[in-house]
């Protein structure tokens, strides 16, 4: 049984009714007398899986036409050099913005591509800001963001107007409030935060950016060849992609991304709100880019962190541990977390203020 509140930075929390339909398909899919999990790809039954994913994600992100969605596998971590292998040529220069860890990852990876020009840094200050005012030249060949970072808690609230392709990695806030997928080229997201199981990751490109460099792509790698196989060039996570399937029905029927968003807002409003209030609390990073997805904050003394973290532990709230680089806790609050574990933990905040203030 599902007792705990799950507040993981990933793989993630998903819906309880998706849980359980899952489950059921493990031992039985629909009317093929097989479980998903052997059940073979190439099968119209599993065909009409993958296509209806990427017409969900068409509908709730409202994808234009001219763009393609394909799911492909390595994580985000594979796009960080898939992007410039595919786009970059080797006396070409991208522009990346650097906001974090992920985004650093993303420019070690281009660097072996091409030339990479860091347009902005807030690293000297730990990555607790989003740096605003910066140019994109306009002769780069794209820029490429991260629209949420995941281990800082900071969110990008605005994105820049580029002269020139817009590439970002939104792994850890796609879905979660409502983006205009025309401002951009390239996205990318490792399935395990907000889409579904680790496995899957989803690109949605303008397929007018590819196609134009110099060298020769190995086919796994080349954006090109899943797009013409229809995401099954080779065998495709195939439970992954059905559980994002369930995962994105589930959230079509909660009235879409305009309605998580709004959920994601009550959310954060509930914990930042208590962090602000609570005499022990500090929230780690400016305010104007605070995070709704992953909340990041520390104690003024430090030595009661480790009791904080077992009295929360001890009412269900897991996964709470700040990550090493940032230290104190991180809340990360995922789609398919309720409001009501946030407030098991504003509660347990509140009554630790009481014991200790
Ligand atoms: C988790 C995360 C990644 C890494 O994703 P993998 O799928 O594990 O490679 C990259 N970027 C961001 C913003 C993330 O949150």
């Amino acid at each position: 049984m599902h007792t705990k509140h799950n507040f993981g930075a990933g793989p993630c929390i998903l819906p309880q009714e998706v849980f359980q339909e899952a489950s059921q398909a493990v031992l039985s899919w629909g009317n093929t007398g097989l479980s998903i999990l052997e059940i073979s790809h190439r099968t119209p039954e599993f065909e009409a899986v993958v296509e209806e994913s990427c017409n969900l994600l068409r509908e709730l992100m409202n994808i234009p036409e001219d763009y393609k969605v394909i799911f492909v596998q390595g994580g985000a971590s594979m796009q960080f050099g898939m992007v410039p292998y595919n786009l970059l040529n080797e006396n070409e220069t991208a522009a990346y913005l650097e906001t974090g860890v992920w985004a650093n990852k993303a420019i070690k990876e281009a660097k072996l591509f091409g030339h990479v020009n860091i347009v902005a840094s807030s690293k000297d200050s730990n990555y607790t800001f989003i740096p605003k005012d910066f140019v994109i030249p306009a002769d780069a060949k794209y820029f490429h963001c991260t629209s949420n970072n995941t281990i800082y808690g900071t969110q990008m609230q605005a994105f820049p107007k580029s002269p020139v392709p817009m590439v970002c990695d939104m792994s850890s806030d796609i879905l979660s409030r409502e983006v205009n997928v025309a401002d951009f080229d390239l996205i990318y997201a490792g399935a395990q935060k907000n889409i579904g199981p680790a496995g899957a990751t989803v690109v949605i490109v303008k397929e007018s950016i590819l196609g134009k460099v110099d060298r020769k792509l190995t086919s796994m790698m080349d954006y090109r060849v899943h797009i013409e196989g229809g995401s099954m060039y080779n065998t495709p996570p195939v439970f992954s992609i059905y559980v994002a399937m369930l995962n994105l029905r589930w959230l079509k029927a909660q009235g879409g991304v305009k309605e998580m968003e709004r959920r994601n807002n009550a959310k954060a409003k509930e914990l930042y709100d208590e962090i602000d209030r609570n005499s022990l609390f500090k929230g780690t990073c400016a305010v104007e880019d605070r995070s709704h997805m992953n909340i990041c904050f520390v104690m003024n003394n430090p030595e009661l962190e480790k009791e904080f973290l077992k009295e929360a532990e001890a009412a269900g709230c897991v996964g709470l541990k700040g990550h090493r680089s940032v230290g104190g806790f991180r809340a990360s609050m995922y789609n398919a977390l309720p409001l009501e574990s946030v407030q098991v933990l504003t509660a347990v905040m509140k009554a630790f203020e009481a014991k200790h203030a």
